[in-house]
């Protein structure tokens, strides 16, 4: 039925692409032969908003009109200056997102109002949330939003036989994507995934466009190339063209007529540009991508001879310095039988049949990238701290999923807590994401602080949307929480920077000669934990998702029991009730 028709659509930082189920195949729609349709919005002299290639084609000459990787900016709450007017995110990928529709309508000759859109693996809950806003703008529900790499192999398995592991690399315009994927009896199951959401083809532009610049200012004697916009936008269209010519020739020349006037004279540009030089350039943020790699392949527990395929996914993969060092580095070399550009929109097109009830043989387990937990009063590096943070999902934990943690207040008689929860992996929370912050008033003050406590509960669900819900155990007092546009609020500098610290964890150094001095003084936390007893805390966390219902209750009361003994100090009554909970585990793992 038409109206039931579900659309998969690959929205680019760079291209974006739209895929439609043709005789129960996944197929991209081409116009003039052209998938690709470049994510660029503009107003063109008119006052009309244009979309595409023609956007692309007036962003040299009118910048001020044109707006490119939008998707950067997906998230924030920055807004972007288009002609006159100025708008958010999710307005300019909302015209994107129309044209895409449009373009689908053409070809299946009926309107469309659903979409499976892909986003990155690495995308925060505000991306996922400002994309899904972009879709309802350009009357689009979005009836799924999954990761580009769990589309790539989607695509993939509609091709192949048998089990596999395969490993995703996802380098496109503006992000970086590696996931680790199992497929094995039509299931496809993402086992790790690590990334950049600030890294692709757009840096690599700018390493270019600052040769070029250094030519026009050196060869040419000209003074402020960078301060004329209209030049930047030229030069950055030469560097993006003359990078993709490298990938397939060691030298490139650039001509760029009349690129500035000095002393009357017109000025033009002529220069030649090596594979080499820009080998040297990018160095460094390959070899990121590359530890990027081993970082997944740890997090699946996967050593590469395990590997079946290395799939490359983004127009930059084209690079052969990736190739190279994928295969030094894997020691095999990465398949391109599947379209780079192409197999993501493929692959939201395959959960697009599934969503329709189509049999597609392959069915979608999806991970989270990221570790969502709270703080409490706690320790950090053996040092008691106000803000240790708790993780309560973990990252690369299969989507949906329900966790919950047991707390308990701090002081006897207190009437309230602040249940704050941050996204990211440092043991330090206020070094992770706050990502939202929930009051919880109106406590039974004649409970004692370390009575039945109380239990949070999060659960994420496969857009990436995070729940939070809490409950006063004793008296079932309760509140909900959800986290939609929480991290709008977050800059792009604190994810950066909390990636960064993310990144140095992962490479194995914990830290843990690292001084807490200045960390800043307790503020009424909402719960204790303790590091030494995180072992079988945890295990018996894990349980409580798992146990039947009578065990459950029991469970939870130990986990409050054993941490109010320990803030107590009641060493042996912990011992104790820590061997209660050995038993009980003992019986259900
Ligand atoms: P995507 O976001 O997957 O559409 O990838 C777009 C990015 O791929 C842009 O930065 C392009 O400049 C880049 N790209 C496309 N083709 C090539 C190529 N042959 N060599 C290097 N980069 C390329």
């Amino acid at each position: 039925m038409a109206s039931d028709t579900i659309i998969g659509i690959d929205l680019g930082t760079t291209n974006s692409e739209v895929a439609i189920l043709s005789e129960g195949e996944p197929e991209v729609v081409r116009e003039d032969g052209e998938a690709l349709v470049p994510s660029c919005v503009g107003v063109d002299e008119a006052g009309s908003v244009i979309v595409g290639r023609q956007a692309r084609n007036q962003w040299a000459a009118a910048p001020e009109r044109t707006v490119l990787s939008i998707k950067r900016l997906m998230g924030t709450d920055e807004r972007v200056a288009m002609g006159t007017e100025e708008y958010t995110p999710q307005e300019i990928s909302a015209f994107i997102l129309k044209a895409l529709r449009d373009r689908a309508a053409r070809a299946l000759g009926h309107d469309v109002h659903k979409a499976v859109i892909t986003v990155p693996a690495y995308f925060t809950d505000a991306q996922r949330q400002a994309t899904r806003e972009a879709g309802e703008i350009a009357g689009l529900e979005v009836v799924r939003i999954i990761n580009e790499p769990t589309a790539a192999a989607l695509s993939y398995e509609s091709r192949s036989e048998g089990s596999r592991t395969i490993l995703v690399y996802d380098l496109g315009g503006g992000t970086f994507d590696v996931s680790v994927v199992a497929i094995e009896e039509g299931v496809v199951e993402v086992l790790a995934s690590t990334g950049d959401n600030r890294l692709g083809g757009d840096d690599f532009d700018g390493f270019v466009a600052a040769r070029l610049n250094g030519h026009v200012e050196s060869d040419l004697g000209v003074d402020g190339a960078g301060d004329d916009r209209v030049l930047q936008a030229r030069l950055r269209r030469a560097a993006e063209a003359a990078k993709i010519e490298l990938s397939s020739r060691p030298y490139v020349r650039v001509e760029e007529d009349h690129v500035a006037t000095v002393a009357g004279e017109a000025k033009h540009l002529s220069c030649e540009l090596s594979r080499i030089a820009f080998e040297q350039d990018v160095e460094e943020l390959l070899a990121r991508t590359m530890q990027s790699v081993t970082t997944a392949l740890n997090d699946a527990d996967v050593r590469p001879s395990q590997l079946d395929r290395i799939l490359m996914v983004g127009g930059s993969t084209r690079i052969p310095r990736i190739t190279q060092l994928l295969a030094e580095r894997l020691g095999q070399e990465p398949h391109g039988e599947v379209d780079p550009d192409l197999c993501v929109a493929l692959g939201a097109a395959v959960q697009a049949g599934i969503e329709m009830g189509r049999d597609m043989r392959a069915v979608l387990v999806d991970i989270t990238p990221y570790t969502f937990g709270t703080s409490t009063l706690g320790q950090l590096y053996g040092q008691p701290y106000a803000h240790q943070f708790v993780p309560i999902i973990r990252r690369n934990t299969k989507l949906p999923a329900t966790r919950t943690e047991a707390f308990f207040t701090v002081f006897a008689e207190q009437e309230a807590v602040e249940i704050k929860v941050y996204q990211g992996e440092d043991p330090d929370a206020l070094k992770n994401v706050e990502i939202g912050s929930f009051h919880f008033a109106g406590l039974n003050r004649r409970l004692s602080a370390y009575d039945e406590g109380l239990l949070f509960t999060y659960h994420l669900d496969l857009d990436g949307l995070l729940k939070v819900h809490a409950v006063e155990r004793a008296t079932g007092q309760e509140i909900h929480g959800i986290v939609e546009n929480a991290l709008g609020r977050s800059t792009g500098e604190e994810l950066a920077a909390s990636k960064e610290r993310i990144e140095g964890l992962w490479d194995g150094e914990a830290q843990a000669e690292e001084s807490v001095d200045g960390a800043p003084a307790a503020e009424a936390p909402p719960a204790v934990a303790r590091p030494q007893l995180q072992d079988i805390l945890e295990r018996a966390e894990r349980a409580l998702d798992t146990a039947p219902d009578e065990d459950r209750e029991e469970i939870a009361s130990l986990i409050a029991r054993l941490r109010a003994a320990l803030g107590e100090g009641r060493d042996e009554d912990a011992a104790a009730i820590r061997q209660n909970l050995d038993e009980i585990l003992f019986y259900l793992e």
